[in-house]
C-alpha cells in the first residue's frame, strides 16, 4: 500500500493548445508507478482511444466513461444526464477513500456546454478530502474555479497541425 498524500491539492490543465489530457495521463502514470491509486474519469467522451486500449491491456488504473458513443450526435438532454451522472460518480469515488489521485478529464467542457454548473464543481472542490490530489482538465476553465485551484497550467496554442488534409492522427490525437 502506498503512503497517503499528506496534503492533496487541486490542479487545472486548461487552454486551447494540445496536451491537457495527455499531461493528466502522464501524471496518472507517475502516480501509479508509486503504487498510488488513480481514478481517471472522463466527461463528454464516449469513445475509446489509445489510452483506453493501454489501460485495458496493462491495468495501471481504470479510465471510466459514463457516456458511451459519439457526443456530437446526442441530444443535449442526454449529454446533461450523462454529465450529471459522471459528476455524481466522481464525487462518490473522490470520497470513497480508495483513491490518492482523482482526474476529471474534460470537466470544463461539460461546464462550458451548460451540462453541469460552476457551483456544482465548487461544491465538489469543497468536499475534497486532504489526502486526494484532484486534477481538472479541459478548455475554458472558469475564473471562479481557477481562483480556487493550487496549480493552474494553460496550454497555449502556438501551432496545431490539425487541418482537413492532416486530420486527427491515430496514437497522437486519439
Ligand atoms: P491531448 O488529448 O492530445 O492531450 P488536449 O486534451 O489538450 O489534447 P482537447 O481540448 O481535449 O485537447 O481536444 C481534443 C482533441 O483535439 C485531441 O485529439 C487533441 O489532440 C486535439 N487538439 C488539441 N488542441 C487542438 C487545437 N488547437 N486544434 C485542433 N485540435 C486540437
Ligand atoms: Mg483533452
Amino acid at each position: 500500500m502506498a503512503e497517503k498524500i499528506p496534503q492533496g491539492l487541486i490542479q487545472i490543465y486548461t487552454g486551447d493548445g494540445k496536451g491537457k489530457t495527455t499531461a493528466a495521463l502522464g501524471l496518472a502514470m507517475r502516480a501509479a508507478g508509486h503504487r498510488m491509486k488513480v481514478a481517471f474519469i472522463q466527461f463528454i467522451k464516449g469513445e475509446q482511444c489509445g489510452e483506453h486500449f493501454f489501460v485495458s491491456q496493462q491495468h495501471p488504473f481504470d479510465i471510466v466513461q459514463i457516456s458511451a458513443g459519439d457526443s456530437f450526435t446526442k441530444p443535449k438532454e442526454q449529454l446533461s444526464r450523462e454529465a450529471q451522472q459522471t459528476l455524481a460518480y466522481a464525487e462518490e469515488e473522490m470520497l470513497s477513500g480508495k483513491y490518492d489521485l482523482v482526474i476529471l478529464d474534460e470537466i470544463f467542457v461539460a461546464i462550458s456546454h451548460g451540462l453541469i454548473t460552476i457551483k456544482q464543481v465548487l461544491d465538489l472542490l469543497n468536499k475534497k478530502p486532504d489526502s486526494v490530489e484532484l486534477v481538472l482538465t479541459g478548455r475554458k476553465a472558469p475564473p471562479e474555479i481557477v481562483q480556487r485551484a493550487d496549480l493552474v497550467t494553460e496550454m497555449l496554442m502556438i501551432k496545431h497541425p490539425f487541418t482537413e488534409e492532416i486530420g486527427a492522427r491515430r496514437g497522437i490525437e486519439y
